[in-house]
């Protein structure tokens, strides 16, 4: 249906914005079917995606945590209580890779498991996801007190860990989770609103394909300015990302 709004001058395809509205809504209440009935439980998806290197994928990223259960390369070493060295399918096409823990990942020694892991999960589950079809890390493995930004020389002593996550489980496409995230990865000062919404490359090695990375705000930052528009931004990034990926985009329905 085509409306004519005459003070707007502009066409306006009225089932495209309900259906939007529907997508952003569904995207934060969870209310809605991810390929068939919603049960509750997880399901094995058909298509399953899948990237890696080799077969020794889950050994070598053991080995990486372990290194990072035992760093005292920084301060945050010796504040920690638990280190967090991130999570998920050792293959996955997509990881996701946020700043740092908070108090409940320190806690847990789990990444994204506070309010803005529930957040995440949200958005995953909103592309037609699993967390466990995807990777969870962070730049830095273990909180900074009281939450603070990480210092830049945390993050050299750190990200190499993440270099080499990164390089064991190949995958298709980073979406970095905010500022610190984008900026580690992609080398750059420029802010998350200036970054975000286009692909960009990561060099894994010589000789390797590079990896795209799609910056998009952190969900922490979503929580914080919980907005139509800015949800709608992380919409639209994750969109690209399925597309990218070949994945459909999900028919949400609401229960
Ligand atoms: N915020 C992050 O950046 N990482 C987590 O693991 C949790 C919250």
């Amino acid at each position: 249906m085509q409306l004519q709004f005459a003070t707007m001058e502009k066409e306006v395809d009225i089932n495209k914005v309900v259906k939007q509205h529907q997508e952003i809504n569904n995207f934060l209440t969870g209310g809605f079917t991810v390929r068939g009935q919603n049960t509750g439980q997880e399901q094995i998806s058909d298509n399953e995606p899948s990237c890696g290197l080799n077969d020794n994928t889950t050994i070598e990223l053991e080995k990486i945590a372990d290194e990072v259960r035992q760093c005292r390369k920084c301060d945050l070493g010796s504040l920690r209580t638990n280190a967090v060295p991130g999570e998920g399918k050792p293959n996955a096409c997509i990881m996701f890779v946020g700043e740092g823990p908070g108090a409940d990942e320190d806690a847990q020694g789990r990444p994204f498991v506070g309010r803005a892991g529930k957040l995440l999960d949200k958005v995953i589950a909103a592309c037609g996801l699993k967390r466990s079809e995807v990777w969870i890390g962070n730049i830095l493995k273990c909180r900074p007190p009281g939450n603070r930004d990480p210092r830049a020389d945390e993050i050299i002593n750190c990200f190499p860990y993440l270099q080499r996550q990164i390089e064991i489980i190949n995958p298709e496409i980073i979406v970095a989770l905010g500022a610190p995230a984008a900026r580690t990865l992609l080398n750059t000062n420029k802010s998350i609103g200036q970054l975000r919404g286009q692909f960009y490359e990561y060099y894994a090695g010589l000789g390797r394909k590079p990896i795209k990375v799609m910056p998009t705000y952190h969900t922490a930052y979503l929580l914080r300015n919980y907005s139509m528009e800015n949800r709608q931004k992380v919409w639209e990034d994750m969109k690209k990302v399925l597309a990218e990926l070949g994945l459909p985009i999900p028919e949400h329905v609401k229960k």
